[in-house]
């Protein structure tokens, strides 16, 4: 058996680290039990695509990341190990000793809580998938200097793209937002902020359906109005996609319980159907998706983790 194949035995395996399973390592470790977090990239999920936070309580306009590396902080103070870069192959999570293969080695717990988030869901056009990084992205905060004085589409009616849409302006000459409907369905105080905004236009009923370029760059989209039924080309220098978010949940598939859109199902304890497997965060049905309500999911999922860990060591006690 090589070093990396060697079991690490923990109480809690969070698998996730943005805020969720930040919280959660937070609320594992705090109540003494052996914790890590196996995170895919760097802790943060989508904090790190968020520059100015305002609606996380107490913690008033600061950056994503930066509420991020507080959270990481603090989470690693009261003991929890955190795995960076760490890529799951497999999870075995039916039995009492759960097991999670990755490319850092295997881990074993008696419990589970999954974290592992959401990411942006994708248009699924032509010009999409070969304009990618080249004018096609899902990351204003990443990619929005890259296109100071240019001209801009943001796809989508939600939170993400009228904030993100706003956001671009500071770079972007003209931002233009196409909606498929004929009203956003972001909250009011971020409409308000875009409709105030003299860089941004909207385009209602219609949708892109091609995103064309030189080879080199995004220069134009393929858009259809859906009341006129006509098609018409848009110039652009670059298409940012805010149509929602699709749960990473592929590791557990058949594995745990999911709705139709693939969100694991829970109960208001965070429980799956499976004993000893909890789900926090945007990977779960949940009504609100934000930092705050991760970090609460998190939170309420090691809790309950904590007592159903106890719970198992008082029968092997009595045995
Ligand atoms: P979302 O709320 O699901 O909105 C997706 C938008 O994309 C909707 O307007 C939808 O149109 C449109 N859409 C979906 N599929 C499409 C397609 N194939 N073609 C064209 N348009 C399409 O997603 P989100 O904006 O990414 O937000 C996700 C979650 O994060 C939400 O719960 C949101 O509240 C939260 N969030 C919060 C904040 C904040 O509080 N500041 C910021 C960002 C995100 P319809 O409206 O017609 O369905």
């Amino acid at each position: 058996m090589t070093n990396s194949n060697k079991q690490k035995e923990y109480d809690i395996v969070i698998i996730g680290g943005g805020p969720a399973g930040l919280a959660a390592g937070l609320y594992a470790a705090r109540g003494n039990m052996k914790t890590v977090i196996l995170e895919k990239l760097i802790p943060g999920g989508q904090l790190n695509n968020t520059l100015d936070v305002e609606n996380y309580p107490g913690m008033d306009h600061m950056t994503g990341p930066a509420i991020a590396q507080a959270m990481e902080k603090q989470t690693l103070r009261f003991g929890c190990e955190i795995v960076n870069n760490c890529d799951i192959t497999n999870v075995e999570l039916s039995k009492e000793t759960k097991v999670i293969e990755t490319d850092k080695g295997i881990y074993t717990a008696k419990a589970v809580i999954i974290a592992t988030g959401s990411e942006y869901r994708k248009l699924n056009v032509s010009g999409e998938k070969e304009y990618s990084g080249k004018g096609v992205s899902y990351c204003a905060v990443c990619d929005g200097a890259f296109f100071k004085e240019k001209e801009l589409v943001v796809v989508g009616g939600g939170d993400s793209a009228v904030e993100e849409g706003t956001f671009l302006t500071k770079f972007a000459s003209k931002v233009t937002i196409i909606h498929r409907r004929d009203k956003f369905r972001a909250e009011k105080i971020i409409q308000d902020r875009a409709f105030r905004n003299p860089k941004i236009s909207v385009i209602w009923n219609t949708t892109v359906n091609e995103i064309k370029g030189n080879g080199g760059n995004v220069t134009s989209v393929k858009l259809q109005d859906l009341i006129k039924n006509e098609e018409k080309d848009f110039i652009c220098d670059g298409v940012f996609i805010y149509v929602g978010l699709d749960p990473n949940t592929q590791l557990f598939k058949n594995k745990v319980k999911m709705d139709e859109g693939s969100k694991i199902i829970t109960n208001e304890k965070m429980e799956t159907n499976v004993p000893g497997v909890y789900a926090a965060g945007d990977v779960r049905e949940t009504p609100l998706k934000q930092a705050v309500t991760a970090a609460s999911d998190g939170s309420l999922a090691a809790t309950i983790a904590l007592g159903y860990l106890e719970k198992l060591h008082d029968k092997v006690a009595v045995k």
